[in-house]
């Protein structure tokens, strides 16, 4: 089957969260399984784009109200992911660095979608399927459906995965010129609360969407930043599948970013060294178990609580413990967390940014990651943290609940708690204090941590059965 994925992001070319590491490994295992998978993508200018060799495969244009596009698909030459990828100039609107937060995002996005149909319609076949990943490619499905100069591709299926659905690239309706000519009556099927909103068109639109996690799939009905009877009416067509991870990016025994490398058989010890690399460049006590925290500083991950339930552990459990923060997000909590340093020293230690390499070597250095999250549509962490043998502390949402189990439970290697709140957070940190203490108990539940296989293989073969269900 041939399988065109359209995503703002992929793995290593351009990632700024989950998608980008969702859309650089399912079409490889999917390739793996013997069908015939592209991903298409804006052309970011990131050190991938400017370190491959591209071939220019169409040029093309379109009009979007007034504006007249030029585009350009150009295709990497060495199928270096495994797969082929695909990235669209649009002058004046990609060839940058960030892959959102530009006060055009709007128009580069709607010109993506135009220009991917427009390339798509152009085929001397059509894709056997075509899979389109959160808001930044949900207007396609209508375009294609809808579209008079795309109709002809309204047979084939599309499928959505929604990764974030707090994220739904609303605009208004004045600015309804931007969609290709299309048949009026269909307008709904764009809207919801009177504006444009790619996500609900997509889901509207699409024959199946997919959720990151079958329970993120049961939250949406009751929590959905008011889409939440857009689900209701549409569930019989929604189910969720659990991401997977690459296992061969993300492995201990041959990862390039990590100090030591390590199997099961000597997982203590690669950790141990290095634990100690981490904590020797922050400061750290290499005797007292290390908590990380490694991802966006915003609301959805619970980030603005982090300062505080720090001061919290440090004060009320005696100092027992360290730690280390990795991201980027909310100003406010970023200038926390960087003047934080200066009482903390010795206990806590950040790096406010994105950085691809520290992120490996905290999740083979530390000994618990926290995830506090308030929502969480998969969540990739806790499975790299359990791949390096790190204990993963999470809040009980989402696909948290569907990859954690507690210490408490049987078969369980994970702490788990039920609300966002500092006490919470605080109450874990001192479970995992006085586990950490039990060094017998530490080895085996690493061992049994690293044992668990997220791989994708399973996952990748459930979206092939869902294509097929619907081709
Ligand atoms: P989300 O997509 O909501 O941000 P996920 O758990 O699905 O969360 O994926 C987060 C991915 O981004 C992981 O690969 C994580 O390691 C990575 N990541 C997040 N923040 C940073 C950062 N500051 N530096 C390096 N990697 C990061």
């Amino acid at each position: 089957m041939e399988i065109l994925h359209v995503t703002a992001e992929c793995y290593p070319y351009a990632k700024a969260g989950g998608l980008g590491d969702v859309a650089g490994a399912l079409p490889k295992y999917q390739t793996e399984l013997g069908h015939v998978a592209k991903v298409v993508m804006p052309m970011h200018r990131t050190k991938f784009l400017l370190d491959n060799v591209w071939d220019t495969v169409h040029k093309g244009f379109f009009n979007m109200g007034n504006f007249y596009f030029d585009y350009t698909i150009i295709k990497e030459a060495t199928n270096k992911l495994g797969f082929d990828l695909y990235c669209v100039d649009i002058f004046g609107l990609f060839n940058r660095e960030k892959v959102y937060g530009y006060d055009d995002d709007t128009e580069r996005y709607t010109a993506f979608n135009i220009a991917v149909t427009d390339w798509v319609s152009k085929w001397n076949h059509r894709p056997g399927v075509v899979h389109v990943h959160d808001h930044h490619a949900g207007l396609v499905p209508f375009m294609m459906q809808n579209c008079f100069a795309y109709r002809h591709l309204a047979a084939v299926p599309v499928v959505l995965t929604i990764h974030n659905a707090q994220y739904q690239g609303q605009f208004g309706w004045d600015k309804q010129q931007y969609i290709p000519a299309y048949d009026t009556w269909q307008w709904g099927k764009l809207d919801w609360n009177n504006t444009i909103n790619p996500l609900a068109s997509a889901i509207k639109c699409a024959m199946k969407v997919t959720t990151v996690s079958p329970s993120y799939m049961d939250e949406l009905k009751n929590t959905a930043a008011g889409l939440e009877a857009l689900f209701e009416y549409e569930k019989g067509k929604c189910t969720g599948i659990l991401n997977g991870i690459d296992n061969d990016v993300w492995n201990p025994e041959t990862d390039t970013y990590i100090l030591d490398n390590f199997s099961i058989k000597d997982a203590d010890k690669g950790k141990a060294l290095n634990k100690k690399k981490l904590c020797d460049d922050f400061g750290l006590d290499i005797k007292k178990p290390l908590f990380a925290f490694i991802g966006r500083l915003v609301g959805e991950k619970a980030a603005e609580l982090l300062p505080q339930a720090i001061y919290d552990s440090v004060y009320h459990i005696n100092g027992r413990m360290n730690f280390l923060i990795l991201g980027s997000g909310d100003p406010n909590v970023e200038h926390q967390l960087e003047n934080m340093r200066s009482s903390l020293v010795g206990f806590y230690n950040s790096t406010i940014g994105y950085n691809e390499k520290l992120s490996h070597q905290m999740y083979a250095g530390a000994d618990f990651l926290l995830m506090p999250s308030r929502v969480e549509p998969c969540g990739l962490n806790q499975m790299y943290a359990l791949r390096y043998g790190t204990m993963p502390i999470v809040r009980s949402t989402g696909g948290l609940k569907d990859t954690v189990i507690d210490i408490g439970d049987s078969g369980g290697y994970g702490i788990r708690f039920n609300q966002a709140t500092v006490g919470d957070i605080t109450f874990s940190i001192y479970r995992a204090v006085e586990l950490y203490e039990d060094k017998k108990r530490m080895t085996q539940l690493r061992k049994r941590m690293i044992g668990i296989d997220n791989g994708w293989e399973v996952s990748a073969g459930r979206y092939i059965e869902l294509y097929r269900s619907i081709s």
